[in-house]
């Protein structure tokens, strides 16, 4: 019996309490690991990470489900490597799938410029709880170079995760522009290409996975400098690119050839359609070398947005451009008005600029102008009225005013 001042335990309960003490302390301990070494995440379905997408991208049905069941699977292999114990999880052990190593399936999304590449990405960074990062592989150079090192796109994801480098492993990366590093000739050239062939060859290992030392400060490296170690084996990569000029390869390489039984040949289909028959070999002419191609195995090939697509942007997502003109007005306590022929006369000029949805925003900005400049001195004008004549620039924006029985008078 140990005795303290009138109280007494034994030996057997003193045991028992250090076992309790050890195993309380432990847990608490290894929970700390837990929450920093391998962090755990909610698994977002895949049906419900692309509603949440519906929500703000029109269109791009396929992209949309296949980030949508990358980034499931990312979460899933993610918790599945932070050994919780879940039933499915237990469900596998001692099975035939035990030693089984799911790998990453990095994601190539090809569409033409506007299409909502970079948009599905960044909105996608909306609903994550991993650190998503969107870089530019325009700005990279081979090491050594005038330019970016290749680890400093993973010192985006880094930041992203506020330094904390397990968050950051387990990340999502978007890189922009993938087509821009193509290999620039096929000739043998006796000088380097180093913002092309020489950045594939560097993000190859990166894609794949391998320990990297990124500079925290980013920049150059340089020997002197005290580097982060990241493992980039478990960091999902989705490149996007336009890719122009990849539809005439599709079609040289078929040319002639029906493509199934009654199927029409190349030569009479929407560059849009060849790109959807796009294979590997058509990007290693396009000038990305195979290694390349082969570490991204998922490629998704978004569509043209029609007029209606872009009438719907225009109107109809949760961030729709004339939703924001119009809390800009209503900011100024005035009601902005677009007719639907004058929207469809704004999509229509969209597709003539042909820069897709991109060229919304400019032609906005454009028609508002001139009332957005004057309306806010007038005290007034109750309404704007925009219509295909304001679009098509026939005609001024015309301004309601407040009083009842001046309201007919153009003021424009
Ligand atoms: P890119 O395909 O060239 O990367 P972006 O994603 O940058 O094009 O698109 C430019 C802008 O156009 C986006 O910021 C977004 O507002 C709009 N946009 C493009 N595609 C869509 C879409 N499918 N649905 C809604 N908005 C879109």
């Amino acid at each position: 019996m140990i005795a303290g001042p009138g109280v007494y335990i034994c030996d057997g309960c003193v045991s028992v309490c250090k076992t309790i003490i050890d195993r309380e302390l432990g847990g608490a301990e290894n929970g700390e690991e837990g929450a920093e070494g391998s962090p755990s995440f909610n698994l977002i379905r895949p049906l419900e990470i692309k509603r949440f997408l519906d929500d703000y991208v029109i269109g791009q049905d396929h992209a949309k489900k296949v980030l949508s069941v990358a980034v499931y699977n990312h979460y899933k292999r993610l918790n599945f490597d932070a050994e919780q114990v879940t039933e499915a999880s237990l469900l596998t052990q001692g099975s035939e799938y035990e030693d089984v190593e799911v790998e990453k399936s990095n994601i190539l999304l090809a569409g033409p410029t506007g299409s909502g590449k970079t948009f599905l990405a960044r909105s996608l960074a909306r609903i994550l709880d991993v650190p998503f990062a969107i870089a530019d592989a325009t700005t990279l150079t081979e090491a050594g170079y005038v330019g970016d090192d290749v680890e400093n796109i993973v010192l985006r994801l880094l930041q992203a995760a506020n330094y904390d480098a397990a968050k950051a492993e387990c990340g999502i990366i978007y890189v922009d522009e993938i087509d821009k590093i193509g290999r620039k000739t096929d000739n043998v050239s006796i000088t380097r290409d180093v913002s092309g062939e020489g950045v594939q060859q560097a993000l190859l290992k990166i894609l794949e996975g391998t320990v990297c030392n990124v500079p925290p400060q980013g920049g150059r490296k340089h020997p002197n400098q005290e580097y982060v170690q990241i493992d980039t084996s478990k960091i999902l990569f989705i490149c996007g690119g336009a890719f122009v000029g990849l539809d005439h390869i599709i079609t040289n390489r078929s040319d002639g050839t029906t493509l199934g039984f009654g199927a029409e040949t190349t030569n009479e289909m929407k560059g849009e359609e060849v790109m959807k028959r796009v294979e590997p070999e058509d990007l290693v002419k396009f000038g990305m070398i195979p290694e390349f191609i082969g570490r991204l195995p998922v490629i998704s090939v978004l569509d043209q947005l029609s007029v209606d697509d872009l009438e719907s942007i225009l109107l109809s997502t949760k961030n729709s451009l004339v939703k924001q003109y119009s809390k800009l007005f209503a900011m100024d306590g005035v009601k902005l008005r677009i007719t639907k022929d004058g929207v469809r006369a704004i999509a229509e000029k969209a597709i003539e600029l042909k820069t897709g949805a991109r060229a919304l925003r400019s032609i906005m900005e454009g028609i508002t102008l001139e009332v957005m400049y004057e309306v806010p001195s007038r005290d007034d004008v109750k309404e704007v009225v925009i219509d295909r004549g304001v679009v098509e620039g026939r005609k001024k924006a015309q301004l309601k005013k407040k009083s009842p029985n001046s309201e007919k008078k153009d003021a424009a």
